[in-house]
């Protein structure tokens, strides 16, 4: 009985006022009180500077260690890595890792149904904060699938001092460092308060605003966008589309000109040996998965826009899917073949990874034609059902 009342009293949709308190007065004192403070005792280069550190500390602590190293395990790195990472993903204070990751790891797998703690299906608002500022189900709030983390040293200290850790190079940090250059609540407001609530709502923004705007490129039946605005201020985590449909790739951006300084720091530490094991989605794959995803979506305009559309289009559309699967299984063997040669000799290395880039850049052409024709395909379909029926 006494189980059942305590349940009813969790109810999920009920509001955990603790948590909305917390998080109504840090944004209010995050703008509001540095603005006001700006506004009385102007500003000093220490403190945006000061903020733009730690902004970027605690940021990287979420990208590169909460989401990529501690959820994805998309690399691999060394134990002093892994201690920095989760101070500066406590100074986030987004909960410990442990929890992070468990409602991280659910979110993909349950992805958009009611175990996905911030499944987009129950609203913008619910995806961005509205999860955490209510009160979960017992299930929601149970902390599972993360048995492996529980052997890393970092985070089982930090689940015992997650909140200390989080407070003191938060808050305490800026606010000493404030001290020595005499301005402690200017660098309180501006690291502290005004850091965090940047840091936050980046954070909640992958959540809703990437589950609501941008391109669907990989998955087209996922609710994640691709959204090159968002990774702007999430240290490259916007692109969420193709971050669904390859969860254990260490990149997010995964074009090299896409803005994504978690995949270049990642990358540029595995030239020093600091982190290793990065996994990659090989590029065949990748395009593989982009031409899959404009077939569906054609093959869904013939199901649902009855017989006209197939009877015009349908031969086409098969002749070019039976092109690209020869490409691609070429070009698959290609890549077998080169990694044999790869594995072998060191000495030919430059000039066999030249050639295959080569012929890499052939089959890419070739499919890239074929996309073309394919997206002209759909874009003539839509046009034409947009016409006024004359007959
Ligand atoms: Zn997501
Ligand atoms: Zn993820």
């Amino acid at each position: 009985m006494a189980e059942k009342t305590l349940v009813k009293q969790n109810q999920k949709g009920t509001y955990n006022w603790n948590m909305v308190v917390v998080l109504t007065l840090i944004p209010l004192i995050g703008v509001f009180g540095t603005g006001i403070y700006v506004y009385n005792q102007g500003v000093v280069w220490q403190e945006p500077l000061l903020l733009f550190i730690l902004w970027f500390l605690s940021g990287m602590g979420i990208t590169m260690g909460y989401h990529r190293l501690f959820s994805h395990k998309a690399y691999k790195t060394n134990v002093f890595v892994e201690w920095l990472l989760m101070i500066f993903g406590s100074m986030a204070l987004e909960n410990t890792i442990l929890k992070w990751c468990s409602d991280h790891r659910i979110h993909h797998t349950k992805a958009e149904t009611k175990e996905d703690p911030y499944s987009i299906t129950e609203g913008f608002w619910h995806a961005h904060i509205g999860w955490i500022v209510k009160n979960g189900s017992e299930e929601n709030n149970r902390v599972r699938g993360v048995k492996d983390l529980k052997s890393k040293s970092a985070v089982v200290f930090q689940n015992k001092y997650y909140f200390t850790i989080g407070i003191i190079g938060g808050f305490i940090i800026p606010l000493a460092i404030g001290f020595i250059y005499g301005r402690p609540m200017g660098a309180l407001l501006w690291a502290g308060f005004l850091r965090l609530t940047i840091v936050h709502h980046a954070t909640f923004f992958i959540n809703s605003m990437c589950h609501y705007f941008g391109r669907q490129t990989y998955d087209i039946k996922s609710t994640a966008r691709d959204s090159w605005f968002v990774s702007w201020f999430t240290f490259g985590e916007g692109y969420h589309n193709y971050h669904h449909k390859f969860q254990w790739d260490y990149r997010n951006g995964v074009k090299w000109f896409a803005y994504d300084p978690s995949k270049w720091i990642i990358k540029g530490l595995s030239f020093f040996g600091i982190t290793y094991d990065l996994k990659e989605v090989k590029e065949n794959v990748i395009e593989e998965n982009k031409l899959n995803n404009i077939k569906v979506q054609l093959f869904e305009m013939f199901k649902i826009s009855g017989s006209k559309f197939k009877k015009m289009y349908y031969n086409k559309v098969e002749s070019l899917n039976k092109k690209s699967e020869q490409l691609f299984e070429l070009w698959s063997d290609m890549e077998i073949k080169y990694a044999e040669q790869l594995s072998k000799g060191k000495s030919k290395n430059k000039e066999v990874l030249r050639a295959l880039i080569a012929e890499r850049k052939k089959y890419k052409e070739q499919l890239n034609r074929i996309r073309i024709d394919l997206q002209g395909i759909m874009s003539s379909i839509k046009s034409q059902k947009l016409k006024p029926n004359l007959t």
